[in-house]
């Protein structure tokens, strides 16, 4: 998640630069370096390469009746079934255990956590005993005035609109497979696929906060404080992350073909 780390200290950045001049020391740099380089890395290196280099491999004939590991991706017998995976010693399962009532329960919590984690302000700045409470649409609001649109965008994308794509978009998959409609599937995989891959973005206002508490505390001359805004937002972050890897995409198929 370093990328999004990287984000986030933008952002900090920019508040620090309100308090006083702030320059990017070294390990700024390497931070930078080293994010660039695990891009690179992560573009050119294939999970399921790494995986098959291991024992034992590709499975050179498939029985009639065959199971996907959920960690390493090896097709192995059915009939192993709760039994460790051969390559990766994960529990071998034909569906995520209460996929639909899990992901249901965790979905429901966030939407009820989204309100509050909007509402509410997710830090305070203290200025010569003057406080100003800050939302998540009051930084993005910051942002533009200091006209950093770029950033802006990408904060108001990442902690606003892809958390509740993700709510959304998990509650249409339940309720599709719920109704055993065949409608969208690929679409829905795609979504999914989309859903669990930016997920972690959201983090960004996280990091910006706990970077910010940590260095702003110069007393009675300026002092950065979290709320209990951040302590919702952070609930929505983890508990959507936690839904959407709970989700098993196979049971929409399941359900179409039922
Ligand atoms: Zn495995």
């Amino acid at each position: 998640m370093i990328e999004v780390y990287l984000v986030g200290c933008c952002v900090a950045y920019t508040r620090l630069e309100q308090v006083g001049n702030v320059t990017i020391g070294l390990g700024g740099w390497s931070l930078i370096g080293a994010c660039v380089a695990w891009l690179m890395l992560a573009l050119k290196l294939d999970a399921r390469m790494v995986w098959e280099a291991l024992p034992p491999g590709h499975a050179r004939s498939l029985p009639a009746s065959s199971i996907s590991c959920r960690t390493c991706e090896l097709l192995v017998d059915a009939r192993l079934q709760q039994q460790p995976c051969p390559r990766c010693g994960a529990v071998l399962l034909r569906r995520k255990p209460d996929s639909l009532r899990r992901t249901t329960a965790l979905v429901m919590t966030g939407f009820l956590l989204y309100v509050p984690a909007n509402i509410l302000p997710v830090l305070t700045i203290e200025r010569f005993g003057k406080q100003e409470p800050n939302t998540i649409i009051g930084g993005v609001h910051e942002l533009i005035v200091n006209g950093l649109w770029p950033l802006a965008i990408v904060v108001f994308t990442a902690s606003v609109l892809v958390p509740l794509l993700k709510l959304f978009g998990l509650t249409l998959m339940l309720f599709l497979t719920r109704m055993h409609s065949a409608r969208w599937l690929m679409m829905r995989t795609r979504l999914y696929r989309l859903i669990d891959m930016i997920g972690r973005w959201s983090n960004i206002d996280l990091f910006m906060i706990s970077l910010l508490v940590a260095m702003i505390q110069f007393g009675a001359l300026t002092t950065v404080r979290p709320q209990p805004g951040a302590i919702a937002f952070a609930a929505v972050v983890v508990i959507t992350m936690i839904a959407s890897r709970c989700f098993d995409t196979r049971l929409m198929w399941d359900a179409a073909e039922s």
